[in-house]
């Protein structure tokens, strides 16, 4: 069944690239009302954004959604794949500034306040998109697949020309409950040249080794170390998962990516939406017949945790 939050958490924090401080709640909503961002700062216009696909605006250095008004909300692939991963399918998100607080690079704290908080179960089944056919956007050697396929799965594979990184690759099913301590905590990643260059143009004026893996060009200057030895396929993972999440609903199928980004997370979107013949709505409830597991509708679609604190 659908899930909101069942009662509002709030959060605060800068934000990654404007450096600005703000107040994040997440807010009860109705059923089949989706996710969308209200800019409680904003008054003189539609403060009201979509966090869907179609209204994403720039993908270069995170994800952004905006309005046709021009009001934004930016950075919200963290938070998305902490409402993923926590089965949320209505809220309201109220934000007093253009941007997601970035708290520690990775989607932990998002998923532990809306856990502390607590769902509440809905009165619709979840509504998932299965995918039919397989769609498929290349860049370069950048390649990002949507196929059919039991389950929701993920897999990524990077290659960076770093010696901490190479290549490496990470793999889940969001319907196994993968998510929730293998990739919810691998933070995000930059390289020191690319940090500073950002600055210079007036970004990643949040950015610290507190909210962030940072590279300088033969080590990791973070003390703590990595979280995982994988962590940067980790978080790869943990972004798709958040920008697939705008879909409007879980997927049911396969993502399969080699070096993707915000921008071909957004692009597969888009190249299968643009097909109406490769998908298809589907209806998830928390009780399956072994007849509708194998045609791809799966069980537990929100966490052992979340599911009892809802009660
Ligand atoms: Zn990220």
């Amino acid at each position: 069944m659908q899930h909101t939050v069942q009662k509002s958490v709030s959060l605060s924090g800068v934000g990654l690239h404007s450096g600005a401080e703000t107040i994040l709640t997440i807010k009860p909503a109705d059923v089949s009302s989706g996710l969308r961002f209200v800019r409680v700062d904003v008054s003189d216009k539609n403060n009201v954004i979509p966090a869907k696909w179609d209204h994403v605006v720039d993908t270069r250095l995170c994800t952004v959604v905006a309005n046709k008004d021009g009001v934004s909300v930016g950075t919200i692939e963290h938070l998305m794949a902490a409402l993923a991963a926590c089965g949320v399918d209505n809220a309201v998100i109220e934000l007093d500034g253009p941007e997601v607080p970035i708290m520690d690079g990775s989607s932990e704290p998002f998923i532990e306040a809306i856990l502390d908080g607590g769902l509440k179960t809905q009165t619709a089944p979840r509504r998932a998109i299965k995918i039919l056919k397989a769609v498929e956007v290349r860049d370069g050697d950048k390649v990002a697949v949507l196929k059919p396929g039991i389950g929701s799965r993920y897999k990524i594979e990077i290659d960076f020309p770093h010696k901490e990184i190479g290549r490496q690759s990470a793999e889940i099913d969001m319907f196994g409950g993968d998510f929730i301590g293998q990739i919810s905590d691998a933070r995000t990643f930059g390289f020191l040249h690319e940090v500073n260059a950002l600055r210079a143009m007036g970004l990643a004026l949040g950015g610290s080794l507190e909210n962030a893996i940072v590279l300088d060009t033969d080590s990791i200057m973070n003390p703590e170390g990595l979280r995982a030895p994988n962590e940067f396929a980790r978080h790869k993972v943990l972004d798709a998962v958040g920008d697939l999440y705008i879909a409007g609903g879980p997927i049911v199928g396969h993502f399969e990516a080699v070096k993707p980004g915000h921008n071909m997370n957004n692009l597969v979107l888009r190249a299968l939406f643009d097909q109406p013949d490769a998908w298809t709505y589907v209806d998830l409830y928390m009780d399956h017949t072994p007849e509708q597991v194998s045609a791809g509708y799966v069980a537990p679609v929100v966490p052992m945790r979340a599911v009892a604190s809802a009660s």
